[in-house]
């Protein structure tokens, strides 16, 4: 499994300090048709090194992808930011024994008050999408699933994205709909992703491995739409 440290941290919000997990590399056997990684070895593992890769303020709960040293937070930042955490829905149920996407839920909350591009909060909801898979809570599964969605709508609407990550985040947009099924939605986002890559295979022969999931995943979009 990818090896596991810890690196004394301290919050950027409330000063705390505390130990943190950081992890190394590791080895994953390929990636689900969401893109999530999978793992050798025991399910919960998986889970441990996806969930690592955030760092949540036990104090707190502020919470970034981020490595604590690197951020500086605004004085509007900190009260706004202090603000919603107090008031958040899910952190105040869950808090007191977090489950292991309480973490991206909470840097979700913490990015939209630092102003996060729409496609890393996406980003953030997807990999909390994977989190409850692995750990079977599905219909949180779902609520993340959508929310990833209308992130990289807003996403690819407003953020100009080019190049791959054009092709990935409309890819997804068609993949998440799929799973949420609406199929027929999926199909026409399977198309623009097609036609987004169409341009970009010629210079990043690298993405042959999508063109070819986008092919299948229309496959099975239209037996399920059938
Ligand atoms: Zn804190």
């Amino acid at each position: 499994m990818g090896e596991l440290r810890s690196v004394r941290t301290r919050c950027p919000l409330c000063g705390h300090i505390f130990r943190a997990p950081r992890v190394g590399s590791y080895v994953t056997v390929g990636r689900e048709t969401d893109l999530c990684p999978k793992f050798p070895g025991r399910q919960s593992d998986g889970t441990r090194l996806i969930r690592d890769a955030i760092t949540m303020c036990p104090a707190c709960s502020f919470s970034a992808a981020e490595d604590f040293s690197d951020l500086d937070l605004t004085v509007d930042e900190r009260y706004d930011i202090e603000e919603r955490l107090r008031e958040d829905g899910l952190l105040k149920v869950f808090r007191a024994s977090p489950p292991p996407w309480l973490a991206f839920h909470a840097a979700e909350v913490c990015g939209q008050e630092r102003g996060l591009r729409f496609r890393e909060l996406g980003d953030l909801c997807l990999r909390a999408s994977w989190v409850c898979r692995k750990e079977r809570e599905h219909p949180f599964e779902s609520t993340f699933q959508l929310r990833a969605l209308r992130y990289f709508i807003r996403a690819l609407r407003e953020e100009g994205l080019h190049g791959r990550e054009l092709s990935l985040t409309t890819y997804l947009v068609g993949e998440l709909n799929r799973r949420l099924g609406n199929h027929r939605e999926a199909l026409n986002w399977y198309v623009n992703a097609e036609r987004t890559l169409g341009d970009e295979l010629g210079r990043d022969a690298g993405l042959a491995w999508l063109d070819r999931l986008i092919s299948e995943q229309s496959k099975l979009a239209r037996e399920q739409a059938a």
